[in-house]
């Protein structure tokens, strides 16, 4: 399932302003290009949400135009591997990634946590040589070859849901830890981007691709995030933070009052638990479905609380306070 280099030029050329790509860097990426990167994904535990976030991002694109599933998979993705929307399956979908670890240098996704007890058998992904292979196993045979770690949501960068417990006692009965955590201690030297999110904006994804492919500095926050997406709030508590973007926000000129109760169009849902003053994303700017030109929406503009879901502690911390 490789992507041809006019292809995915096309594709950057398409959305370049939502990868933060200006003519010049457009011209870079032609000449860094000699086929599409490489990519390797794969699912520990998490709900794939950030594949279907990505696959979104495709099938809107200005001016391409709609384009179905199965022409992104064909045209698009330059897939060595992906848990569930390969063409192949099974030990042939596992050859596909076994040759891109001999070539090496491709790009690790990592979407989902990683269950550590039960030796890992929480999470089986694959069948290899007729034995089946854990996640954690898969990272542990993979990422030594990758260039590049990128975690893709929130559960990959930080443990996320799987990782927070069934009860009020926080629990964690497959002992999930981040990929993040998981990386860092068994391949310390190896580069990783978090890209957060329950989902990740694709376009988020999609811009870290392209940093990459370019060969980009890519500044990362104190919690592996690209500080072009999420901000840096321990130096910056103002750039990126959602509460100071939100158009709701009540101390903004044309700022709106507090909400007392959802559905309540366009008040400020702050004293209902909205997490928007501890969160950092471009959200309220980018927007998701389309971003500012198209029917574009976000969690506020939808009545819904922000629920900092990009943030380290999420879903737990202090959530309703
Ligand atoms: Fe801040 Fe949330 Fe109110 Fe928006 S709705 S101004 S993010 S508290």
């Amino acid at each position: 399932m490789m992507i041809s280099r006019r292809a995915f030029l096309k594709y950057c050329t398409a959305c370049a302003a939502s990868l933060g790509l200006t003519q010049t860097g457009l011209e870079k990426l032609e000449a860094a290009l000699t086929g599409a990167p490489t990519i390797i994904w794969l699912h520990g535990s998490g709900c794939q949400g950030d594949s279907i976030s990505f696959l979104n991002l495709f099938a809107d694109v200005a001016p391409v135009g709609h384009l179905d599933v199965g022409t992104v998979l064909i045209n698009h993705v330059n897939l060595a591997y992906h848990t569930v929307l390969l063409s192949s399956a099974g030990e042939t979908a596992v050859t596909m990634a076994k040759q891109a670890k001999r070539k090496g240098g491709y790009v690790l996704v990592l979407e989902g946590g990683v269950p550590q007890a039960f030796d890992g058998r929480a999470c089986l992904i694959m069948t290899n040589n007729g034995k089946e292979a854990t996640y954690k196993d898969a990272i542990l045979d993979l990422a030594g070859n990758a260039a590049v770690v990128l975690n893709v949501g929130t559960c990959a960068c930080y443990g996320g849901i799987p990782m927070s417990g069934p009860d009020a006692g926080n629990t964690n009965p497959t002992n999930v830890t981040s990929c993040w955590n998981f990386i860092k201690t068994n391949f310390p030297s190896k580069p990783v981007i978090n890209i957060p999110g329950c989902p990740a904006h694709p376009a988020w994804v999609g811009w870290a691709v392209v940093q990459l492919i370019l060969g980009a500095a890519v500044p990362l926050d104190n919690y592996g995030r690209p500080t072009a997406l999420f901000g840096n709030k321990d130096v910056d508590s103002h750039t990126l933070n959602v509460h100071q973007n939100c158009p709701r926000n009540p101390s903004r000129p044309g700022g709106n009052t507090l909400a007392t109760t959802f559905g309540q169009d366009d008040l400020c849902l702050e004293g209902l638990g909205c997490r928007g003053p501890a969160a950092f994303s471009d959200c309220p700017i980018r927007k998701w479905n389309d971003g500012p030109t198209g029917p574009a929406n976000w969690c506020v503009d939808s009545n819904g609380m922000c629920l900092g879901c990009v943030e380290p502690d999420f879903p737990g911390g202090n959530f309703y306070a």
